[in-house]
């Protein structure tokens, strides 16, 4: 069902739909739909209820075997990667489509996997995962080479060609979105790929591979394989017949990623990796209750489990007193706790409650640093079987704690006061990371030195978490190594040619 019908729907049709769900969570390997060749399964638990959504293959060596072998095998076979790039860019075409005609399942499927709200899906996961397919498919018929000046007796051309075997190894925050991110632009520039999603959340996973197939991709050229990162991802990241691997997740196994890769056959590795990102308030703020509205939503969109999360909030030592009583005022218009089958919810229950401990061990850590909770830090009443936190916030911070410098993924806000602009800019590059920062300002100066002068991948000047398929997503240090989402994605799953011609003869 697509989007626009299922917004209309009611909290009570979305819980009549997913309680007959019935999801296809075999692993799809060269177009077969297959258990696990040691017949084990785990648990994917919905985290709003704690009860058992459905169980997925456990993906072993023998299975990533298989998946590398059929990805090696419809490669050879020409079948996409020779395929004519018109007839490549319609699959893609009809692919981003069905993703949109298939808008409810996956938005039922997310959420019961991680506790996303049904209405954030259909407004954004699902769309973008389309759009990121339609773009990427876009791209392949302007993918073109180059011929460089030489010598009268040589004629010199480049040409770009797929890596071949693409392994995609992603996390639990967005599902269906990274699959996409990660999937589109391999499959557009000519390679197979081997999906091997988060075990938090496979059970969109299997689904959009078969979606490419009814698009008319062949067989063999999109493969999931299910399973624990210890065991299915690293026997993927070690495979010898891998070229390349492209990772989001943590910084420590994106760390992992570079290891496996030096240890088996040199592949490429790209990392998108976490983040602890700046959120600037400046006193010549243009409108302060604006700038409240994108830190609330900066810091407590997606659950605050975002890689560009504005989790750090430096505030102007002279607004900070004003800008706190703001935030604790709008935030219960902003954010709504509930069921996230219910489209009034903005914020559902954390991924696991595995990770709603984390994160409530994490604002006991910042109470024992010195920080002081102005808001939440606790597990909300009458949500007891959920993984819920609620939106939090903490004051009294300085940088050099440990909720200001480690990634909680989790709905927790720090504010840091701040005297000059200099300290600032020092605070905000006083970070392993340096994925996102967001400025406010009216000083048209001031907003250019201080994008100059912050290490980060991505910028915001008077606003949070805007853009669109053309902006580099990726970081700076430890948040990354590549990009995702803009044309400059492709160069990192394709690898240049050069030909040579002696015209001596
Ligand atoms: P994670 O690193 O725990 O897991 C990511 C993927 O790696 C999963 O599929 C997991 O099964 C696999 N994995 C885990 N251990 C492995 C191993 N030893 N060998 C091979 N594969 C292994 O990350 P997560 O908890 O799923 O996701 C949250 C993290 O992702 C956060 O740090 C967040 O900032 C980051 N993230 C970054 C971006 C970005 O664009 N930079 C986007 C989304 C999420």
């Amino acid at each position: 069902m697509r989007t626009e019908q299922a917004k209309t729907f009611t909290a009570e049709d979305f819980r009549r739909h997913a309680a007959v769900m019935k999801p296809e969570t075999r692993m799809l390997i060269d177009g077969e739909l297959l258990e696990s060749a040691s017949g084990e399964r785990f648990e994917s638990t919905n985290p709003a209820t704690g009860k058992v959504a459905a169980t997925v293959p456990a993906g072993t060596i023998e299975d990533v075997n298989r998946a590398v072998i059929s990805a090696r095998r419809a490669f050879r076979s020409g079948a996409w990667s020779r395929r004519e790039p018109r007839s490549r860019m319609e699959v893609l075409y009809r692919f981003a489509k069905l993703i949109e005609d298939h808008a409810l399942e996956f938005s039922l499927l997310d959420s019961m996997d991680v506790g996303k709200p049904v209405t954030d899906m259909l407004s954004g996961d699902v769309p973008a995962a389309a759009l990121t397919f339609q773009y990427f498919g876009e791209t392949i018929d302007k993918i073109e080479g180059t011929i460089t000046s030489t010598a009268a007796d040589a004629f010199h051309y480049i040409v770009r060609e797929p890596l071949g075997v693409v392994a995609c190894i992603t996390p639990w925050n967005y599902p269906l979105l990274m699959n996409a991110w990660k999937v589109a632009p391999a499959l557009a520039v000519g390679n197979s790929v081997v999906l091997k999603p988060a075990e938090l959340s496979p059970l969109s996973a299997t689904l959009l591979a078969q979606l490419f197939i009814e698009a008319g991709g062949p067989e063999g050229v999109f493969n999931v394989v299910h399973g624990t990162g210890s065991t299915a991802g690293k026997a993927l990241a070690l495979h010898m017949d891998v070229d390349k691997i492209s990772f989001t997740g943590s910084t420590d196994v994106g760390k992992l990623m570079m290891v496996y890769a030096g240890q088996s056959n040199l592949k490429r590795v790209t990392v998108e990796t976490g983040g602890k990102s700046p959120h600037i308030i400046t006193s010549s703020v243009p409108d302060l209750d604006v700038a409240v509205d994108y830190a609330i939503s900066g810091i407590y969109v997606n659950k605050g489990e975002v890689c560009s999360a504005g989790s750090r909030i430096l505030v102007d030592a002279s607004i900070e007193k004003d800008f706190v009583e703001r935030f604790k005022a709008r935030v219960h218009e902003r954010v709504r706790l509930g069921d996230p089958l219910d489209p009034k919810t903005t914020m559902g229950p954390q991924a696991s409650h595995c990770h709603q401990q984390k994160i409530l061990d994490y604002v006991r850590i910042g109470v024992q640093e010195g920080a002081q909770v102005v808001l939440g830090g606790r597990m909300p009443r009458g949500f007891d079987e959920g993984a819920y936190v609620e939106p939090t916030l903490l004051t009294g911070v300085n940088n050099r704690m440990r909720i200001a410098r480690e990634e909680i993924f989790g709905p927790v806000g720090v504010v840091i006061p701040f005297s000059t602009i200099d300290e600032a800019v020092a605070i905000a590059n006083d970070s392993t990371f340096g994925l996102a920062a967001g400025v406010w300002t009216s000083d048209l100066s001031m907003a250019h030195k201080m994008a100059r002068n912050i290490q980060a991948g991505v910028i915001w000047v008077n606003c949070y978490d805007h853009g669109d398929m053309t902006q580099p997503w990726g970081g700076f240090k430890q948040s990354g190594t590549g990009r995702d989402k803009c044309l400059e994605t492709l160069l990192t799953v394709s690898q240049t040619k050069s030909v040579w011609m002696h015209l001596g003869y």
